[in-house]
Parts: structure tokens; C-alpha cells; sequence
């Protein structure tokens, strides 16, 4: 069972911790990345932290995001042993609440999840206005009836708790889903797409609920489980012939991680070679690459994934969950000073309740 732990809080500490060294440098570019942090960029929570202004580091939407995920899952869990998308929709509003907006819930005194009347939640930290508005409108999107058509990464960047709940569950004694791997990419394409419509808003998603699901059982090289993660969703979903195109893009970050990496110039070259990172795609194909180019040293993975001019914490937060649930809390702890990092009690509170799921 530590095993569990270890890979569980792995994942949500270490895409917070992403989230929280990438935030800051957000929307910055890489000239002034580097006059201020110099040639490699960012290194240290305590660095974000002062940046910030804060005492300490302090993530953002991307992992307020996914604490919800995971709440609504939880919630699920208590309600109807396997959790359904509506239990996430539920939490997705109840996350709209905490952004300032607590007449959108049914009862503001007693909201249902315990997440929403953190303190820790209460901040906005720049929320897309893709979420913002798909939330605000009052009904989801599914896969076949578009919200809208945004392909933001604000679909993939919170669904890494798909995969974490279908290892849990897996390993529990609940009653499972019939088909591995399958429920946590459909659960986790159908979760993004009740905010982002395009089909590159939600396939990023299950690929990375299905990286993060085999990951927490490390007994296989990480390009393996990527490869077979995109090459599964892909058949999954073989009408969208995005799918396919998802498929090549990941293919080339496999290529680049392969690359030299002499120098933080040549990882942002490749980073490059991949996009920004504000769409779904590019910002799972950056989080990938980095993941996969110092897949044993989480430290060196998320600072390439967020010295980049392009969307920072979310590359460095899906880095973190990939590697986090691939490699365990222990080298997350080895790498950053998780000290320096706001609200951890919230996180490990989520992550232990996990958990529990894949222990009942
Ligand atoms: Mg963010």
C-alpha cells in the first residue's frame, strides 16, 4: 500500500509542483526567463515563490482544477461506488463557485464537497475563460454535442485524477470497469469535453489518463506506456481523425526526447519544434517530451517543461502528474523543496482519500 501512496501523491504533488514553478513565468518570454533566472531558467519553488510575492509558491488553476477532479470522483465513489461525469460536472461548478461566483451553487451555505470551502481554493488564479464560460452557461458538453470548439489545454491540464481514480479502483475491491484503461480515457475525454469541445480539447485528456493509470505501475519503460496510451485512445476514438493526427504529434515527441539535450537551448529548440502549449495537444506533446528526456529525474523534467515562452504551468504540471505517478513522492521530495509550496495539507488530504479507494 505505500506503494499506492507513493505513486498517488507522486502525481497530484508533482503537477502542483509544475504548476507552481511554471505559473510565475507564465507570460513570460524566454529573454526575460533569462535575465532573470538566467540561462536555465527557473529552478526553485523559493524562486516562484519570490517572483510571486508570496512566501511561498503558488499554483494555479491547472491544479485547483484537478484537486476538483478528484473531488468529484471521491464524490462519486461515496455515491455510486464507480464515479460518473456528472459527479465531475458537479465538482466543476463547485470549483466556478470558488472563483468568485458562489451564487452558481445550489446551496451556497453547504456546498457538496469539502474542496469548496478551503481556503486554499478561494483564489483566482488566471482560470481560462474557456472553463469560465462553458461552466457559467449551465449544461456541459459531451464528445458528439460540442460545448464550443475550443481545443485550450484546460481539458487535459486537470484529468490527470482520471487515471489515478482507475488505478485505485482497480486495485480496490469495488467493482471495477470491465474494460482497463478504457473507462479512464473515456471518463477523462468526456470530463474535459463538458468545457472544451474541439475533439484536440479532449483526446489529450484520455491520453493522459491512460498514461497516468499505467504509470502508477511502473513495470514498463515510460515510452511504452506513452506509446501504448495514444496508440489505445486513438482506436478508442478511431471516428475523430484527429486522433490520428494526436498519434504522429506524440510520435515526435518521442523522436525529440531522443535528441541531444547539451544545453537548455537545445530542449527549447525541440520544445519549439512542438508548439507553445496553450492548445491541448502541443501541451501534452511538451509535457511528454520533457517527461521522456529525463524520465528518472523528475527535477530536470519539470524545469525543461516550463522554461519556455510558451503556457508553463500547464506543460509543468502534466509533466509533474506523468513523472510524479511514474517515479513516486520520494523523487519529487528529492528534487524541490515541497516546503516552499502553498497548500500541501489540501493536496495530500485529496491524494490520501484516493487512496483510501484502492484500499476499501
Ligand atoms: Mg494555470
Amino acid at each position: 500500500m505505500a506503494d499506492m501512496r507513493d505513486h498517488v501523491w507522486g502525481c497530484l504533488v508533482g503537477g502542483a509542483v509544475g504548476d507552481a514553478l511554471g505559473y510565475p513565468i507564465e507570460f513570460m518570454s524566454e529573454d526575460e526567463i533569462d535575465t532573470r533566472f538566467g540561462s536555465k531558467g527557473i529552478q526553485t519553488l523559493e524562486q516562484a515563490a519570490e517572483l510571486a510575492g508570496e512566501p511561498q509558491a503558488i499554483f494555479s488553476d491547472d491544479t485547483q482544477m484537478s484537486l476538483f477532479t478528484a473531488a468529484g470522483l471521491l464524490y462519486g465513489v461515496e455515491r455510486h461506488r464507480v464515479p460518473e461525469i456528472s459527479d465531475i460536472w458537479l465538482a466543476y461548478r463547485e470549483w466556478y463557485a470558488t472563483q468568485g461566483n458562489k451564487q452558481y451553487l445550489d446551496d451556497p451555505a453547504h456546498p457538496k464537497l469539502w474542496l469548496t470551502s478551503m481556503d486554499a481554493m478561494q483564489h483566482r488564479r488566471a482560470p481560462g475563460t474557456t472553463c469560465l464560460l462553458a461552466i457559467q452557461g449551465g449544461v456541459g458538453g459531451t464528445i458528439f454535442e460540442p460545448v464550443n470548439n475550443s481545443k485550450g489545454c484546460g481539458g487535459v491540464m486537470r484529468a490527470a485524477p482520471v487515471g489515478l481514480m482507475a488505478y485505485c479502483l482497480r486495485k480496490g475491491t469495488r467493482p471495477t470497469v470491465e474494460q482497463r484503461y478504457h473507462w479512464a480515457s473515456a471518463m477523462a475525454a468526456e470530463s474535459a469535453a463538458l468545457t472544451h469541445g474541439h475533439p484536440m480539447g479532449w483526446l489529450p485528456a484520455a491520453v493522459l489518463a491512460q498514461i497516468i493509470e499505467r504509470a502508477c505501475v511502473p513495470n514498463e519503460p515510460l515510452e511504452q506506456i506513452v506509446t501504448r496510451s495514444v496508440r489505445d485512445v486513438a482506436a478508442q476514438y478511431e471516428s475523430f481523425p484527429e486522433a490520428d493526427v494526436l498519434v504522429d504529434m506524440v510520435d515526435s515527441a518521442i523522436a525529440l526526447s531522443k535528441e541531444s539535450h547539451a544545453t537548455a537551448e537545445d530542449d527549447r529548440a525541440h520544445i519549439h519544434e512542438l508548439g507553445e502549449g496553450w492548445v491541448g495537444e502541443e501541451a501534452l506533446c511538451i509535457a511528454i517530451y520533457a517527461a521522456l528526456s529525463y524520465c528518472n529525474d523528475v527535477g530536470k523534467a519539470i524545469r525543461c517543461a516550463v522554461n519556455h515562452w510558451g503556457d508553463s504551468d500547464s506543460t509543468g504540471a502534466i509533466c509533474g502528474n506523468i513523472l510524479g505517478a511514474y517515479l513516486g513522492m520520494d523523487a519529487i521530495k528529492a528534487s524541490f523543496n515541497l516546503l516552499s509550496l502553498e497548500h500541501i495539507d489540501v493536496i495530500l488530504r485529496v491524494a490520501t482519500d484516493m487512496v483510501e479507494v484502492g484500499q476499501e
